[in-house]
């Protein structure tokens, strides 16, 4: 019999895109629109797989109902896993991710947000649609020339530097792992933070969430910035501490924030909720600011992704039931995220 996956927080383009590659496969995929939490986990009844994303809770109370349930493999539809409890997890579920489905779309969006918000596209937009042609307060600035700060230069940190450097920006990067060959080869330097701060016109966040990181981007990072510096967090939301950011905007000490994720976006990213009011007065504080731009995590959407995404997520589920080796399996041997892992599994 075909193995049962439960597909929590189903979007139309998923189901196309898992549809399509799943004829390959041919799992019986249930297809739910419910997030994954405690009120819904028990929708995984009698499937053998659940499938989950970035804002579907994964925590003790929700791994203490799946395992009861039999599920003993969570295949995570994305790269990031910091919505995952390892410590309940630990010798009972294993999860599984994407580790690299398109770097190349996540850098070109974060490039995309730097031109919006340095030439004022998304302000030019409206304008001309209305009638206005005026460019009064659309002056931008050259790339060219200018510094780029990139953190963590993995995957999607070196495309958007290979991006950058096409621009002529100088670009400083500051990784927990440098990869000093890679710096050598494109002629970039490694620094510290706080020399990265000084110098950079532009600060670009591409590490993973952890302990470490968690609100790096705080008032404290914010006053070492350069006045007018831009901020673009593409990574995951709670790197930056979002009322600093906003205290940071109000003093004209952060010029620019794009921002394609955000602490608290469970309750909002990837939903239509046009016909209410915000009442994450952070969030509507954000939304206030011309010189923010939000997009609504959706820098991995492209085709090319979301065909990569189906592919490695099916065949994760496959390896499992396959009894292969995982090679997607994230490291559930330590209680939390380790510093190793990023580099070499633990186990
Ligand atoms: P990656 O693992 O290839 O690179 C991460 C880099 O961060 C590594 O070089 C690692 O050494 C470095 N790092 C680890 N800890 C660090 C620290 N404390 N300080 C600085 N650097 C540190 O990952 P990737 O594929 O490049 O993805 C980066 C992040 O982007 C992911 O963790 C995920 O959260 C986020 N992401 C967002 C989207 C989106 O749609 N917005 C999509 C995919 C990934």
């Amino acid at each position: 019999m075909n193995k049962k996956i439960a597909f929590f927080d189903a979007k139309p383009y998923d189901r196309l895109s898992f549809t399509e590659i799943n004829k390959n496969f041919e799992f019986d995929i249930t297809y739910l629109d419910a997030h994954l939490d405690k009120h819904t986990a028990h929708l995984a009844k009698d499937h053998d797989a659940v499938c989950a994303f970035v804002n579907d809770t994964i925590d003790k109370n929700v791994l203490t109902i799946l395992r009861d349930l039999n599920i003993k493999v969570i295949a995570l539809r994305c790269a990031g896993y910091n919505n995952v409890d390892f410590t309940s997890a630990y010798n009972n579920v294993h999860v599984v991710r994407v580790p690299a489905y398109s770097p190349y779309a996540v850098a070109e969006h974060a490039a995309a947000l730097m031109l919006s918000l340095n030439r004022k596209t998304h302000k030019a937009y409206s304008r001309t649609r209305d009638g206005n042609f005026s460019i009064n307060g659309l002056l931008g600035f050259d790339m060219h020339g200018k510094t780029a700060g990139i953190i963590g230069t993995g995957k999607i940190g070196k495309c958007l530097i290979e991006i950058l450097l096409g621009f002529g920006m100088k670009v400083l990067a500051y990784d927990a792992y440098p990869d000093n060959a890679y710096a050598k080869e494109k002629g970039i330097s490694y620094t510290s933070l706080d020399t990265l701060y000084e110098h950079a016109d532009i600060i670009s966040l591409h590490c993973p969430l952890n302990e470490e990181t968690t609100h790096m981007i705080n008032a404290t990072a914010i006053n070492k910035m350069k006045a007018g510096v831009m901020v673009i967090n593409t990574g995951r939301g709670a790197l930056v501490d979002t009322p600093a950011l906003i205290k940071g905007l109000k003093a004209k000490k952060v010029g620019a924030a794009g921002l394609d994720v955000y602490e608290e976006e469970s309750e909002y990213f990837f939903e239509d909720k046009s016909i209410e009011m915000i009442t994450d007065d952070v969030l509507a504080r954000l939304l206030t600011f011309p010189n923010v731009l939000v997009t609504s995590h959706q820098a991995f959407f492209t085709q090319e992704a979301l065909h990569n995404i189906a592919e490695t997520t099916l065949n994760n589920v496959k390896e499992f039931f396959d009894g292969g080796h995982l090679i997607n399996e994230v490291c559930y041997k330590c209680d939390k995220p380790c510093r190793k892992k990023e580099k070499k599994r633990c186990f």
